[in-house]
């Protein structure tokens, strides 16, 4: 794990969207060529392995890691969005955040009833986006073939909310 360049880039904020988060950003990976090439063929691997039909990145971080994921594998990429955001016909899955609730979105035609899906964002923390995305998949008919992302906060205990899909992080703090 420690060999991974990007762990010695990713860049502690304090008190950063609001007092007492430890904000982990991944700007310094993404400006340096060989990590942001190493993290991204890494989650490539790992998302070949769980044979994806589609690729979904979650807003927006999801997006930077999860399109360059889906045309290394030669697969489409679909966007899981922020509430408000989607201009097609779309459903929609609430979830609790420590204070009050977050909605995302997909359109309707995003998945095709059957495919497998590879979910793609840059950080597993309380797991309450990743398990909202996968009930958006499966209200779809699609199958939740598994997780990549390139961060785990594994002391907030994410994976029990994302409990019998494989989860692959590259990074966990
Ligand atoms: P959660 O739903 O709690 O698993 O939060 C995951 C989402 O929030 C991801 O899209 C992350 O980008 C973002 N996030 C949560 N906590 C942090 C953090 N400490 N640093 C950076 N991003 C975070």
């Amino acid at each position: 794990m420690a060999e991974i360049l990007a762990a010695q880039l990713v860049r502690d904020i304090p008190n950063f969207p609001e007092p007492g988060i430890i904000f982990k950003d991944i700007t310094p990976v993404l400006k340096h060529p060989q990590a942001l090439k190493e993290v991204v063929d890494l989650m490539t691997e790992h998302a070949r392995a769980l044979k994806p039909d589609v690729i979904a990145g979650i807003e927006s971080r999801g997006f930077v890691f999860g399109l360059p994921i889906a045309i290394n594998l030669g697969l489409g990429f679909v966007p899981i969005r922020k509430l408000g955001k989607l201009p097609g016909e779309k459903i929609s899955e609430e979830y609790a955040l420590e204070y009050g609730t977050n909605t995302v979105e997909m359109h309707t035609d995003a998945v095709e009833p059957g495919q497998r899906v590879v979910v793609v964002d840059d950080l597993l923390a309380t797991g309450g986006t990743a398990s909202a995305a996968a009930r958006l998949i499966e209200r779809l008919g699609g199958t939740v073939a598994g997780f990549v992302f390139l961060i785990e906060l594994t002391f907030l205990g994410g994976r029990k909310h994302l409990r019998g899909y494989d989860v692959y992080t590259l990074i966990e703090y």
